[in-house]
């Protein structure tokens, strides 16, 4: 096959949802149509139960799971098919926020009974931000839920999206008799003995055919002409052009746990779904059928070992081949890297592979040289955009609580940030170190890894930040700003990358301040956009 062949036919997706809408389930489904499981129940479910038995348990075991899950890929019709994991915890959101980044496409599955919850909107709405193009698979079609068009409706509403339905239910619940499906025109009938058969369809090409009263009963069929006539008044046509622009978004129905409509889901996404897609550097466009290899680091995985603090760093193939034992550059550190087994991963396994295409998700044993956000490149110094720091919502002080440790602990919070796990500000005053997160659920996480992995021991004490905001001023010599430094002195630290950062302790002191320093422009996220 060639180089443009083997682009041509990859699909790299994420599956978002709100915990419990069915992802783990769809994924599981998927991977079946793939072959590339065997039997139910092989996709780990990678979230957090409520009232576990100990949360650091909990939390190991979920790490374990997640390394596991990271990618699943598998082949369904000559296509290569890599779906990243995605947490849908909202105390992991940040970390979803970074594989958005990788993806070239998104699931969005929703619950047919609690319609759009409060995870989806915040996840459809950085995929919005980006033009990702977006499905929408409305599960549980099998229990009683909300009325289809009102669902739509809800869709559209709440998750800002224009959306078309490519199938559509005939009944719901108890009623659910099946699903008519407007991309290929055929009728898929859901029956105890039809849960089980996948092929079961029956080709509709005129939904006027007497037929249909036959097999779903005359009130079924004279509502579902009725629904369909509505639909082509009231839903745009299809067009795979505004689907790709992220303008347009298709919906499916159906049950991921009895198997139904996936089948429906999988063949319309490998048809539509895009290929990898171009990727911008802050140099240049980089297009995937480039000779030369560039990617990006989206991910990072501590090993489950704590012995070793080896690292598996996840990335994201933009162009080119990446080839084993070949020399890339680390543009950031401005080194050459070799890397002798590269992992790639088929289902729920990781195979060490001589050469992977864009799209691939590649995994490259690190022993600290990586940081989220770095580009791997054949010597062109370039860096690819689009994965920014969001604001944490939390801010703790991070105190040694073990004097003798010091320096493990600093190099232990040093990886974890390089991991993604947490954000890092020092106060410009003091120096002293300041964790910020998405959900205090990381702070245990932070704790608990610095102890086993670092042997190194942390206290907390509340900060009382608000929000993290990205200081860029339109003159650094202007008096307005260095008024502002004076003003702002407590409150001024830096992130990572030495980037000066106000930790404001209210919306309202963002506005004030705002207003007093017109000239001292704010970002909410790290790459000042
Ligand atoms: P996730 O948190 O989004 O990964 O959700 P899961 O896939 O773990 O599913 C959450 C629960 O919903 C599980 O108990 C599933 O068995 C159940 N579930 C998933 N899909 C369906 C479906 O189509 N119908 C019904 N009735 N239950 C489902």
């Amino acid at each position: 096959m060639s180089f443009t062949e083997e682009i041509k036919r990859r699909r790299t997706f994420g599956i978002i949802s709100h915990p419990d809408a069915g992802k783990t389930t769809l994924t599981e489904k998927l991977l079946l149509f793939g072959g590339a499981i065997q039997e139910a129940g092989a996709v780990k479910n990678n979230k957090i139960k409520k009232g576990a038995t100990s949360d650091f348990m909990e939390i190991e075991r979920q790490r374990g799971i997640s390394v596991a899950t990271s990618v699943l890929a598998f082949n369904y019709k000559n296509k290569k098919i890599n779906i990243l994991d995605t947490p849908g915890h909202k105390d992991f959101a940040e970390d979803t926020f970074r594989t958005l980044t990788a993806v070239d496409s998104v699931i969005v599955v929703i619950d047919v009974a609690k319609g759009v919850e409060e995870q989806t909107e915040k996840l459809v709405e950085v995929c919005r931000m980006r033009n990702i193009p977006m499905i929408v698979f409305i599960n549980k079609l099998d229990r009683e839920g909300k009325d289809a068009f009102d669902l739509m409706d809800e869709v559209e509403k709440k998750l800002k999206l224009r959306v078309t339905p490519l199938s559509f239910p005939i009944g719901m619940g108890y009623d659910f008799q099946g699903i008519y499906n407007l991309w290929e025109k055929n009728i898929n009938l859901f029956s105890g003995d039809s849960r089980k058969n996948i092929e079961d369809t029956i080709a509709f090409s005129d939904i006027n055919n007497p037929e249909l009263d036959k097999i779903v009963g005359e009130k079924a069929a004279i509502k579902l002409r009725e629904e369909l006539e509505l639909i082509e008044e009231v839903y745009p046509p299809f067009s795979r052009e505004e689907y790709l622009e992220g303008d347009l978004q298709p919906v499916f129905f159906g049950s991921a746990l009895n198997n139904f409509g996936v089948r429906e889901l999988l063949d319309c996404f490998i048809e539509i779904a895009p290929s990898p897609r171009p990727k911008h550097s802050d140099t240049r466009l980089v297009e995937p059928t480039e000779q030369k290899m560039s990617g990006f680091v989206f991910k990072i995985h501590a090993n489950m070992d704590p012995k070793h603090r080896d690292r598996l760093a996840f990335i994201k193939i933009v162009s080119g081949t990446f080839e084993r034992n070949k020399p890339y550059a680390h543009v950031r550190l401005n080194k050459n890297l070799k890397f002798s087994s590269p992992n790639a991963f088929f289902a729920e396994k990781k195979e060490i592979v001589d050469i992977s295409y864009p799209g691939d998700i590649v995994g490259l044993h690190d022993t600290g040289n990586f940081k989220i956000g770095d580009t791997l490149t054949e010597g062109e110094e370039m860096n690819f955009k689009g994965i920014p720091s969001f604001s944490p919502e939390h801010f703790r002080y991070i105190n040694n609580a073990d004097p003798m440790k010091a320096k493990q602990l600093e190099k232990g919070i040093d990886q974890l940030m390089d991991e993604g796990v947490a954000q890092l500000f020092t106060l410009e005053m003091n120096n002293r170190k300041i964790i910020g997160t998405v959900g205090a659920l990381q702070y245990e996480v932070i704790q608990y890894r610095l102890e086993h992995e670092y042997g190194a021991k942390c206290s907390y004490e509340n900060f009382p930040a608000h929000k993290a905001c990205w200081i860029k001023p339109l003159d650094p010599k202007s008096e307005e700003f260095a008024e502002f430094r004076r003003i702002k002195q407590k409150f001024l630290a830096h992130d990572k990358y030495g980037q000066l950062v106000f930790l404001a302790d209210s919306e309202f002191t963002i506005q004030m301040t705002q207003s007093k320093f017109p000239n001292v422009k704010m970002f909410f996220t790290s790459e000042m956009e």
